[in-house]
């Protein structure tokens, strides 16, 4: 295990874990109540609250409300409380993007109170048992029942509400192995999870199944459905848009290619991180908490196969 495990010092651990952020993915937050949401309209019946974990698309209408993912656990309160302010009533589905506890937070409290959980297969499986997230050395123990999607799906799921349709397509292998990107089809807006980090090098989650690979394959997808008009919500960072993520495939591609070149030449990962294959890119996506060096070394051990 140590042989594959991402040998990081700690404080490089502390510093990417600050995108989730470290201290509250996913130990109590003595602040609770501190905890702020910050709400955006993107259109008529939908908006994007940030400020938690991840970022949550709230679709609200006659038919109820749908959340796209629901923050960390500590914060469920806080957020429940965001999205009263923008519709009332009780929250009725909601969609995990994948099993990230800043992602699924939100899963107790909402399905105790009758929400219904949607999610990919293997969502209900990673949160059914303890897993590892070995980029972080981090344990995150199994999620009581109440907390577990209770649909779930190989492929894609449709939600015909509020006068549109949500679609929800599996993308495989890329943040991790349970991965939706969730469309509204009128609303022309899509939820792409984290195989989309705005403004940041993404996390490739190599010990949930994820794949450089993977993720440029999901973007891929997400462009070839969208157009100059639509709103693209990342799972972390800023409201953004089409050309925006395709600057981004093409960030992925580019340090991709790179990388592979080098361990091709039979350069050592010590010697590749020298190289600094990512020096083109710093400056728009090196200064958030994933830095260069890391999300080369997630780089090296995905394409040389060093799980
Ligand atoms: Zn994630």
């Amino acid at each position: 295990m140590s042989q594959i495990s991402l040998r990081f010092p700690l404080l490089l651990a502390a510093a990417i874990f600050a995108w989730f952020p470290v201290a509250t993915w996913p130990q109590p937050v003595p602040q609770e109540s501190k905890a702020e949401f910050h709400a955006q309209q993107l259109r008529p019946d939908l908006h994007v609250l940030t400020g938690g974990g991840g970022n949550v698309a709230v679709w609200s209408g006659p038919d109820g409300i749908v959340l796209v993912d629901d923050s960390l656990e500590q914060l469920s309160p806080a957020l429940l409380e965001a999205v009263a302010r923008i519709a009332p009533g009780a929250v009725r589905f909601v969609v995990n993007t994948h099993w990230h506890p800043d992602h699924t937070g939100g899963n107790e409290r909402i399905g105790r109170a009758g929400g219904v959980l949607l999610a990919h297969d293997n969502v209900r499986a990673r949160m059914r048992e303890p897993q590892f997230v070995e980029a972080y050395e981090l344990d995150v123990p199994a999620s009581p029942e109440a907390a577990l999607p209770i649909i779930t799906f190989a492929d894609a799921v449709a939600l015909h509400l509020n006068g549109d349709q949500l679609l929800a397509s599996h993308v495989v292998a890329a943040h991790t192995d349970g991965d939706l990107v969730v469309s509204w089809e009128e609303a022309n807006v899509v939820h792409v999870g984290d195989v989309f980090y705005n403004g940041a090098y993404p996390f490739i989650d190599l010990s949930s199944g994820g794949s450089l690979a993977g993720m440029v394959a999901a973007i891929e997808l997400v462009l070839a459905r969208t157009d100059g008009r639509t709103i693209v919500i990342p799972g972390h960072g800023a409201v953004s848009n089409r050309a925006e993520l395709a600057a981004y495939r093409d960030m992925l591609v580019a340090v991709g290619r790179r990388v592979r070149e080098l361990i091709e030449q039979g350069r050592s990962e010590d010697e590749i991180l020298a190289a600094r294959p990512t020096e083109e890119f710093d400056e728009r996506y090196g200064k958030g908490p994933m830095n260069p060096d890391t999300f080369v070394r997630i780089l090296y051990r995905d394409l040389t196969g060093r799980r």
